[in-house]
C-alpha cells in the first residue's frame, strides 16, 4: 500500500520504519528536519508538507502531540488533499470529543476514519509489538486492521468513533491508580521492616499483584528488568501520564461522572511532574512516597 505518515516523534518514527519492513511504500511528514532525515534513512520518502505526502496515498497514518494539532492537521492537509477513497487512522492520544469531531468531518467527505491510539512506549513502536484500540465503523476498521497489524501485537476493535480514545483513557487513569498503589505498598511494607523482595515474591502470587508490581515494578532490582533498574530512565515518561490523567478527567466530566482515584492521581502525577520530574518515568513517583 501506499501510506502517508504523519508526525515522525518519538513513536512515529519507529512506526513509519515497520510500515516501510512490512513492504510498505511511506510518504513521510514532519515539522523536524532531524526526524525527516531519520525517516529517509529508513527507507521513507519525504515531502515538505503532509498535504504532498497525501497525495495518491490509500492510507493516512498520524501520530502527533495533541487534540488541535491533529484538527488542525486533517482539516488544513488531509480532507480534501488525499484521494477520494483513502483511509485515516490517527494514533496519536487525544481528546474523545476531538476525535469524534475530526471522523465525523473526515466521513462527510467521503473518507473512512478510525481513532487508533496505542498502548505500549517507544520501544514497542520500534520492535512493532503495540496495542492498538480501535473506533470507527466496521468497515473502516476492517481497513485499517491491515496496516494496524504490521506495527503491533494486538489490534481491538472498541466500537464506534472516538471508543479508541475512551478505551486508552480508561486504561491508563487505571494504570496511574495501580502504579501509585503499588508504589505506596512498597513503601509502607518497607517501613513495616519488609525486605521489598520479600513483599514482591509474596504480594506478586498474592490478591495485590497487578501490571505495576509483576511487569512494571517501581522498585529498582526487584522483579523483571524496568525503568527502575536505569535510574528511571526511557519507558513511559511522567508528563505523558500526566496528560492522559488530564484527558481522562476532562471526558469524566463531559460524561457526568466524578472518579474519585482517578483525580487523586491525576493530583499527585500533577505534584510530580511541577517538580522538574516530567521527563522521568512514571514509576519514579516512587521516590516522593518515600
Ligand atoms: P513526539 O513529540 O516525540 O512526536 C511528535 C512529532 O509530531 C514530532 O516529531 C513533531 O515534530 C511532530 N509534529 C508536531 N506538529 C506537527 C505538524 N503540525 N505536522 C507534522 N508533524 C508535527 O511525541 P511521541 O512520544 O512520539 O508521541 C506521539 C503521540 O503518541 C502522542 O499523542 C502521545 O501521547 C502518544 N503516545 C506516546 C507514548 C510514548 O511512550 N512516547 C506512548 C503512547 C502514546
Amino acid at each position: 500500500m501506499k501510506i502517508a505518515f504523519i508526525g515522525l516523534g518519538n513513536m512515529g518514527g519507529g512506526m513509519a520504519a515497520n510500515l516501510v519492513k512490512a513492504g510498505h511504500e511511506v510518504r513521510a511528514f514532519d515539522l523536524s528536519d532531524d526526524a525527516l532525515n531519520a525517516a529517509r534513512d529508513n527507507g521513507c520518502a519525504t515531502f515538505a508538507s503532509a498535504a504532498e505526502a497525501c497525495q495518491d496515498v490509500d492510507a493516512v497514518v498520524s501520530m502527533l502531540p495533541n487534540g488541535a494539532i491533529v484538527k488542525a492537521v486533517y482539516a488544513n492537509d488531509v480532507i480534501g488533499k488525499a484521494p477520494a477513497g483513502a483511509v485515516f487512522l490517527d494514533c496519536s492520544t487525544i481528546d474523545v470529543a476531538t476525535a469524534r469531531e475530526v471522523a465525523a468531518d473526515a466521513e462527510a467527505a467521503g473518507y473512512a476514519m478510525v481513532d487508533a491510539p496505542v498502548s505500549g512506549g517507544i520501544a514497542a513502536a520500534e520492535a512493532g509489538t503495540l496495542t492498538f484500540m480501535v473506533g470507527g465503523s466496521e468497515e473502516a476498521f476492517k481497513r485499517a486492521e491491515p496496516v494496524l497489524s504490521a506495527l503491533g501485537k494486538a489490534v481491538i476493535h472498541a466500537g464506534q468513533a472516538g471508543n479508541g480514545q475512551a478505551a486508552k483513557i480508561c486504561n491508563n487513569m487505571l494504570l496511574g491508580i495501580h502504579m501509585i498503589g503499588t508504589c505506596e505498598a512498597f513503601a509502607m511494607a518497607q517501613k513495616l521492616g519488609l525486605d521489598p523482595q520479600t513483599f514482591y515474591d509474596i504480594s506478586s502470587v498474592s490478591s495485590g499483584q497487578c501490571w505495576s508490581m509483576t511487569s512494571y515494578c517501581p522498585v529498582p532490582g526487584v522483579g523483571p528488568t524496568t525503568p527502575a533498574d536505569n535510574g528511571y530512565q526511557g519507558g513511559f515518561a511522567t508528563g505523558l501520564m500526566l496528560k492522559d490523567l488530564k484527558l481522562a478527567m476532562e471526558a469524566a466530566q463531559t460524561a457526568g461522572v466524578d472518579p474519585q482515584m482517578g483525580q487523586r492521581a491525576r493530583e499527585l502525577y500533577e505534584a510530580f511532574d511541577a517538580a522538574g520530574n516530567g521527563a522521568r518515568d512514571f514509576s519514579a513517583i516512587i521516590t516522593s512516597l518515600k
